[in-house]
């Protein structure tokens, strides 16, 4: 029996490779499997008649159907190396139906030898109506003698190349069988007893192999609460340790000539937050400090304030944003702003020539110009880059970069002062978990004389009506960004792509396409001026359909996306999001933010014809609520922190990766619980040498360890 602290070498069938594989995700030993958490379950064993799976196929929703081969499978090759398998079957369970199935799979040869008639099978499939078939294509089967061997609920794991889902499913089902399965819990036993928790053991079991969907829903709740206890502990133990000096001074640097050459007046919360940014930055302590706000509240402002202390002082400051568009918009907005005031910006991309960059670089490091501000993608991480005076890293729409990224740039500079950006709002609830050793700012007001966004959710039948407003915006003067999940429609050939497809039914919707779709709109509206930009395209294609559209030179722009964070073209006042339900609540918010920033009313619809409630919910939500902190705890509410934790960093790396959270709605009361037990344990034994906090004390170390590496 393996032990969970066995080497992943010690399951059957692990050699080196597959080793190599699963030490991609993370998995080194027996016990990391065992917190490799399905990111969804299928219900297959709840089988419908094909009659009734037809009728959900064309709702777009899989089912698992019991089928008996009737005519031995037909292989045949298509062009290139592709082969097809055909086989036809028919109602197992019902005998005198007349309906059957046609299931059809590409490129796996080997099942013609292994459907022969009268085998059964337990097909999961998206089936559709054709004629008097019903045909599905690439199914997941399952074989099966006795069905009593097959289990109701089936996890769908998160992958990696040459890991299967079957394959990985054995893994964790022998990593179940550990004896020493139940003296790995972190959790110490008076925790578990006050919050009546399940042994560790039982959790394990209900998350991998769930009998009905409420074990699974509550090991997940008991996992969350883990999770966030953990990390809360973990945090409040850095905290207490954060280095308190090293950092620059930069003294008192009076404002009036930055908020005289601002092209407004700051908001009251605007002003706040750069008080508090001021006083950090006039001392060695490192500032480390998150401005929370709303899109639309003015974060931008803010940081070219910080900015602008920190070059007043002598100092380079370095903002970094996850993508080019981003940086080469803060870039045209700052850089003007910034040269008024006689310092030098400079902005350094993957795209940045040669020439200019080496002229940057130098800079940077205090062989040429100086350079008073410097704004950049990740190319601001790579090893040539040397600051000789950084004194402040400021990270825009954080939740894009990973806690180890953030901290490559600060290590940059020693001890930095740092000042992140969050995208969305988060909710106060986690903030404080996933910010423990943060201190934050939060922009709760939007600037003056903005009109509120009407939000509407729509389905296909709303086409040519759409259509129409988006021409009658255009005939106005005003701009419509029109937002597609995809650059390119792929059918997928691939089942286990497709099992994870089906794990939640709403992503089985076809998917617009941002360039077929941008032909289609400019064949119904041949009078309007249609762009279109997506994150495959040259970067320079890509900028220059940007700027016309800025220009107001285009009057629709295509997307996906890459517009998602940042872009700030006032005179836009139509968002329309097709394949709504792809897309999550902050994203929703995020780019419904992108309109309504001049002073013409604005529009966002979102397009949609899922069926799903889940995804009806929440583009209910969005019509309903304007505040990006309300939108962000519904988030919460509906889908859980997994979402939130998924981008937080720190919790990512403790290896109990896996979204189930997503699974299950998470009780803000479990985050606000876990966390405060967390914080008064460490507060009563900060070092934890009590012997029940042994495997706390163990985790936290590996876990802050991982972090004080990242961050010194
Ligand atoms: P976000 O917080 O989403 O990053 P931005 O910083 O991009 O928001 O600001 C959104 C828009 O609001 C920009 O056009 C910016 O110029 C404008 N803005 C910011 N602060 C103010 C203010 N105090 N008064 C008027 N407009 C402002
Ligand atoms: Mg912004």
């Amino acid at each position: 029996m393996p032990s969970i602290h066995d080497s992943v070498t010690v399951l059957s069938g692990v050699g080196e490779k597959r080793a190599e594989a699963l030490r991609k995700m993370g998995i080194y030993r027996v016990s990391d499997l065992l917190y490799h958490f399905p990111r969804g379950y299928q219900s297959r064993g709840t089988t419908v008649s094909l009659a009734e799976a037809g009728i959900r196929g064309d709702e777009g929703l899989p089912s698992s159907v019991m089928l008996t081969v009737a005519e031995n499978a037909r292989a045949s090759r298509l062009k290139g190396r592709m082969t097809l398998v055909k086989v036809r079957a028919v109602e197992t369970d019902f005998p005198d139906s007349t309906a059957s199935a046609e299931l059809v799979f590409f490129n796996q040869a080997y099942l013609s030898d292994r459907l022969r008639i009268g085998q059964n099978i337990r097909v999961w499939g998206k089936f559709r109506k054709d004629g008097r078939r019903y045909t599905t294509s690439s199914p997941i089967l399952e074989f099966y003698t006795e069905r009593r061997s097959l289990i109701p609920i089936t996890p769908v794991y998160p992958l990696t190349a040459g890991i299967t889902q079957n394959y990985i499913s054995k893994l964790i089902g022998e990593a179940l069988t550990c004896s020493d399965i139940n003296t790995c819990d972190v959790i110490p036993k008076s925790v578990r007893e006050k919050f009546d928790l399940a042994p560790i053991g039982d959790s394990f079991r209900c998350i991998h192999l769930p009998k009905t969907p409420e074990e699974a829903e509550n090991a997940g709740r008991r996992f969350a609460f883990e999770r966030i206890f953990v990390t809360a502990a973990a945090l409040t133990s850095t905290g207490s340790r954060r280095p308190d000096k090293g950092a620059a001074n930069m003294g008192f640097v009076p404002l009036d000539a930055f908020l005289s050459a601002l092209p407004f007046t700051l908001t009251g919360c605007q002003a706040r937050a750069v008080d508090d940014i001021s006083r950090d930055l006039a001392s060695i302590r490192p500032m480390k400090r998150m401005i929370s706000g709303d899109v639309g509240s003015g974060k931008t402002a803010v940081a070219a304030a910080a900015a602008y202390i920190c070059a007043a002082a002598g100092y380079t400051a370095a903002m970094m944003v996850p993508t080019e568009i981003l940086a080469n918009q803060h870039y045209a907005d700052m850089a003007p702003l910034f040269s008024s005031l006689g310092m030098n910006v400079a902005l350094l991309t993957g795209s940045t020539p040669k020439k200019e960059k080496a002229r940057i670089i130098d800079g940077l490091a205090g062989r040429g110009d100086r350079i008073d501000f410097v704004i950049g993608t990740h190319a601001l991480l790579s090893e040539g880059v040397k600051f000789e005076k950084l004194g402040l890293v400021i990270t825009d729409e954080q939740h894009r970069f990973g806690v180890m990224q953030r901290a490559a740039l600060e290590n940059k500079g020693g001890y930095v002062h740092t000042l992140v950006m969050s995208a969305t709002p988060i909710p106060r609830t986690l903030t404080l978990v996933m910010y423990g050793d943060l201190d934050v700012s939060i922009l709760d007001e939007l600037p003056p004389g903005r009109i509120p966004v009407s939000t509407f959710a729509v389905d296909e039948s709303y086409r040519q009506r759409l259509n129409g407003f988006i021409k009658k915006q255009a005939e106005e003067g005003h701009q419509t960004y029109v937002v597609c999940p995809a650059v390119e429609e792929k059918p997928s050939e691939n089942p286990e792509e497709m099992a994870d497809l089906f794990c939640d039914n709403e992503r089985a919707l076809p998917m617009k396409a941002a360039v077929d779709f941008a032909d289609e709109l400019s064949d119904a509206l041949p009078d309007v001026r249609i762009g279109f930009v997506h994150g495959k395209m040259k970067n320079a294609d890509r900028d220059k359909v940007m700027t016309a559209f800025a220009a107001g030179e285009l009057d629709v722009l295509v997307s996906t996306t890459v517009i998602e964070v940042g872009v700030n073209v006032p005179s836009a006042t139509l968002m329309v999001v097709e394949n709504a339900e792809r897309f999550g609540l902050s994203q929703l918010h995020q780019l419904r933010g992108r309109v309504g920033r001049g002073t013409a009313k604005s529009y966002c619809i979102l397009v949609s014809d899922s069926k799903s409630p889940k995804a009806k919910q929440r583009l209910d939500t969005m019509c309903k609520n304007r505040s990006g902190f309300k939108i962000a705890e519904e988030d919460l509410r509906q889908r859980g922190p997994g979402d939130f934790f998924a981008v937080g960093g720190i919790i990512k790396q403790s290896g109990a990766g896996g979204s189930v959270y997503s699974a299950v709605t998470a009780d803000p009361r479990i985050i606000e619980a876990a966390s405060a037990s967390a914080r008064e344990i460490v507060s009563a034994d900060p070092l934890l040498t009590s012997p029940e906090y042994r495997l706390l004390r163990k985790k936290v170390e590996e876990l802050t360890g991982e972090y004080e590496n990242i961050i010194n």
